[in-house]
């Protein structure tokens, strides 16, 4: 299959170009008209399979930016530093012809800067899970506008001990919401925990 295949809007497929991608991987091939149709998905994918474009692109596509106000409409949380910043820079390729606003907050660095950031306002957020709940506990973010919200490498974030950040981060986005969680294994514990809180999930495997 094409990337021209899967539903993508023109200006996705402009960015697919940008990143330099010929042909889509097997995980983007299943998971990406899957989460344009507005699906919950848990997919098997692990580091190197092109699982952030995987999510990036439908996201991005499904964003409502007309809304624009305080608050992201786009969360992604992801175990480590560098995997945020990873994902900041795919998001920044892809949303280089629209508007939206991005904006990695991860722990290590000082708080004000992110803080006054967030106060500006932000679509895109990509956050590491302990520094986005220090941040909604000093009240410098709120998911209350969370349109899509993904998880990554969910499985490490359990393994790290991120269970309960991860509830409290989940508990306050919409119900609305999509979700979309990616994880190396898909194991009873993933699906007995954060698993319970998608609606309906497609299972993307490969
Ligand atoms: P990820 O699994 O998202 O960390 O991506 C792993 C690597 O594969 C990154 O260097 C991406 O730039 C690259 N990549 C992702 N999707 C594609 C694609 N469709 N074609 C070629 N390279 C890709």
């Amino acid at each position: 299959k094409q990337f021209s295949e899967l539903g993508l809007s023109d200006e996705a497929l402009q960015a697919v170009a940008r990143l330099g991608y010929e042909a889509p991987t097997p995980v983007q091939e299943q998971a990406i008209p899957l989460a344009l149709e507005g699906r919950d998905l848990i997919a098997a994918a692990k580091t190197g399979t092109g699982k952030t474009a995987a999510f990036s692109l439908p996201s991005l596509d499904r964003l409502d930016h007309a809304k624009g106000g305080q608050g992201p409409l786009m969360l992604v949380v992801t175990p480590t530093r560098e995997l945020a910043q990873q994902i900041g820079e795919v998001c920044t390729t892809i949303a280089a012809s629209t508007h939206h606003r991005i904006l990695t907050v991860v722990g290590g660095l000082s708080y004000e800067p992110q803080i006054k950031k967030l106060k500006h306002g932000v679509d895109i957020l990509i956050a590491t899970p302990g520094r986005l709940v220090d941040l909604m506990e000093q009240k410098a973010v709120r998911l209350g506008d969370v349109e899509v919200l993904v998880l990554d490498e969910a499985d490490r974030m359990l393994d790290m001990g991120f269970w309960p950040a991860m509830r409290k981060i989940i508990g306050a986005t919409p119900d609305s919401r999509q979700t979309l969680l990616f994880s190396a294994t898909i194991d009873s514990s993933i699906k007995n925990s954060v698993g319970r809180l998608l609606h309906d999930p497609a299972f993307v495997e490969i």
